[in-house]
């Protein structure tokens, strides 16, 4: 079992502390930012932190799980995909043919897996990691298990492409210990509940997850409750 004993809520130091939270002002200030994803986030023109970016990544870096809405625009893939960066970068080594990914991202369409794709990609391979995006048409099952039999540290599916690939053994959630339910209210209005659910029953319960939402109601409340541990709520503007 190589999920097991894996001690991978590393703490940094900075933002460590569960009743401090400040806000990131600078990517220089984010002492656990490997140097090359801090070459790669100036590289890619990003100056400072957006105010959700500003306020999620101490607390998702710290390994809390939370619930982020602020609306759309206001960068919530980076917000996300840049402490995943940092979590991959703490683990050891996932084993080719052996281990699934580290890092799991879930969206209701296929349009938006490859956009989250896009960036997840960049900014893993900066520290020599791979992401791959399994909810596009084109590629079959075979020729996805192949790719992802050779080493990735970031799935970003839609539900129930992802659960599909898991029973036909493509990939497994073995190693799964950050997981992001992206546009979470745009998966229940599809009708995703239940298929987030199973996915989320199947991966080890230590795990750290982030929701993520432009819009904030009951249904979103009642899902987050099940789906996540003591989660930080960081609400940017009014929604909902
Ligand atoms: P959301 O998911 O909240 O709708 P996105 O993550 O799609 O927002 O980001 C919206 C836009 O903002 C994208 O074009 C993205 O590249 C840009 N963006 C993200 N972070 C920053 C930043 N720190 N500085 C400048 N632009 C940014
Ligand atoms: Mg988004």
């Amino acid at each position: 079992n190589t999920s097991s004993g894996i001690a991978w809520r590393k703490q940094h130091d900075i933002v460590c502390n569960p009743s401090n939270f400040d806000p990131i002002l600078g990517f220089g200030e984010v002492e656990a930012f490997p140097e090359e994803l801090l070459q790669e986030i100036a590289r890619s023109g990003y100056d400072s932190p957006t105010l959700v970016q500003s306020q999620t990544l101490s607390v998702a870096i710290s390994g809390h799980d939370a619930l982020i809405t602020a609306a759309t625009g206001s960068g919530k893939t980076l917000a996300y995909i840049w402490p995943m960066v940092v979590h991959i970068n703490d683990q050891p080594h996932i084993n080719p043919g052996v281990d699934g990914p580290i890092g799991l991202v879930l969206t209701p369409t296929r349009e938006l897996a490859k956009q989250v794709f896009k960036y997840a990609s960049t900014f893993i391979q900066s520290i020599g990691g791979k992401a791959m995006e399994v909810a596009g048409g084109n590629r079959g099952t075979w020729e996805l298990t192949k790719e992802l039999k050779k080493g990735c540290e970031i799935v970003v599916s839609t539900p129930g492409r992802l659960i599909d690939l898991v029973k036909k053994k493509g990939t497994n959630l073995k190693r799964v210990t950050f997981v992001v339910l992206d546009e979470a209210d745009r998966m229940l209005d599809m009708g995703f509940e239940n298929q987030v659910s199973s996915i989320l029953g199947n991966i080890r319960p230590d795990r750290q997850t982030l929701l993520l939402s432009a819009t904030f109601g009951k249904r979103v409340e009642k899902v987050a409750r099940g789906w996540l541990k003591n989660p930080v709520r960081i609400a940017i503007g009014r929604t909902g």
